[in-house]
């Protein structure tokens, strides 16, 4: 008997870029010049500060041994710290701050710890794929919310079904958002917290790219008023800090949840290598460091350019705001998978097709912004010599 999967893993939807990443792979086992817009994975190494405390914190015993629970106290102060400078709230840290092995982490386990079988989710459309699976993992019902270009990217709360918004656990937002790079108002969070409210509904906040913005500082959900009962902000180091490879972020927010989900982590995992938990105390305390604004304003550079690029071809988007994205609305009548093929097989340029994100994706395509400035010229370069129609 062969071995067979479970069949939560069966509802999974299909990967579709199966031939996207074939060809891709094809075109660079020829040895073409691939030029990669795919994973929004910063490409420079982690600041030397952060892997100084890193370096240092290797040599305490106390490091090698389980970490075990929310978090270590120190980690825990830090992220209040960084609350308060940051968005004005501090976070009771022996309450309301969770350490997580990536914010990935926490949305899947805080989903498990939250969602009973049958109930739905309210998930936006196009997101990031990990609402959806935490989703059926838990075994309940996704209701999407779809993000339009008319909207700024906000989901329509009133479109929610009464009947659905009333067996809804929880509601996922992503600002800013991957994949459009759109960014929240306080009004639109004031919306989502009245209806979470009076729905009694878990807020789960997204808020992996809060500290990749380019004018002022994005809102947090936890600025808003009464936030604290209904919303869980989650927040991670990856893409500030170019950290994507040590797993660290931290969960802020309403008690009663954050309980729910170390209860799961405690059955699941045994909580954050310390060693990165003193890496991430260093990287919080620096955030205001003068490689970070640099970092930011690398990414700002490169969006405009690609942006103001696109636009030259007729493709519509918008002023980046905050992410490393550039989301980019094709022609009518250009689907985003058809146009995908085309950039790699015609530029050898690698985007992502919206559809990959859910269906209200389709008509744009991502470009995630790790891949230096020149390298984003010669890319438009070639992407002026295909055919957009
Ligand atoms: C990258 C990303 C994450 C995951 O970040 P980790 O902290 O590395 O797990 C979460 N949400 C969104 C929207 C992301 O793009």
């Amino acid at each position: 008997m062969p071995i067979e999967p479970a069949d939560r893993l069966k509802v999974l939807p299909p990967y579709l870029f199966v031939e996207i990443d074939r060809k891709k792979r094809e075109a660079m086992d020829a040895g073409r010049d691939v030029i990669d817009f795919g994973v929004g994975d910063p490409e420079r190494p982690t600041p030397d500060f952060i892997i100084g405390a890193a370096d240092a914190a290797l040599r305490k015993p106390a490091h090698h041994r389980y970490p075990l629970g929310i978090g270590m106290s120190e980690f825990r102060a830090s992220v209040a710290r960084f609350f308060e400078k940051r968005y004005g709230v501090k976070p009771d840290e022996k309450r309301e701050v969770v350490a997580l092995i990536g914010s990935k982490e926490g949305l899947g386990h805080l989903t498990l710890a939250i969602v009973n079988p049958g109930d739905f989710t309210l998930i936006p459309d196009p997101a990031y794929p990990v609402y959806l699976s935490g989703t059926y993992f838990a075994g309940g019902r996704p209701h999407f919310m779809p993000l339009r270009e008319e909207n700024d990217f906000l989901p329509d709360l009133d479109a929610i079904p009464e009947e659905v918004a009333r067996r809804s656990s929880m509601m996922f937002l992503n600002y800013p958002n991957n994949p459009t790079g759109a960014i929240a108002t306080r009004a639109f969070f004031e919306r989502a917290v009245a209806f979470a409210r009076e729905h009694d509904i878990l807020l789960v906040q997204d808020a992996a790219y809060c500290e990749t913005f380019y004018a002022d500082p994005p809102p947090s959900i936890l600025q808003i008023r009464g936030a604290n009962d209904v919303a869980v902000e989650l927040h991670s180091l990856s893409k500030t800090f170019n950290m994507t490879g040590w797993r660290v972020g931290f969960a802020v927010g309403n008690a009663a949840a954050l309980t729910a989900l170390a209860k799961i982590k405690a059955n699941f995992d045994s909580g954050v290598f310390g060693v990165v938990q003193e890496a991430a105390i260093a990287a919080l305390e620096g955030s205001e460091r003068p490689e970070l604004r640099a970092s930011r304003e690398m990414y700002r550079q490169r969006c405009e350019v690609m942006a103001e690029g696109l636009r030259s071809f007729g493709l519509r988007v918008k002023e980046p705001a905050a992410t490393f994205y550039v989301w980019a609305g094709l022609p009518e009548g250009l689907d985003s998978m058809a146009a995908a093929t085309r950039l790699l097989e015609q530029a050898d340029v690698v985007c992502v097709p919206g559809i990959g994100f859910g269906e209200s994706g389709e008509g744009f395509i991502r470009f995630a912004m790790t891949v230096d400035l020149d390298r984003v010229k010669e890319a438009l370069r070639r992407l002026e010599k295909v055919n957009w129609k």
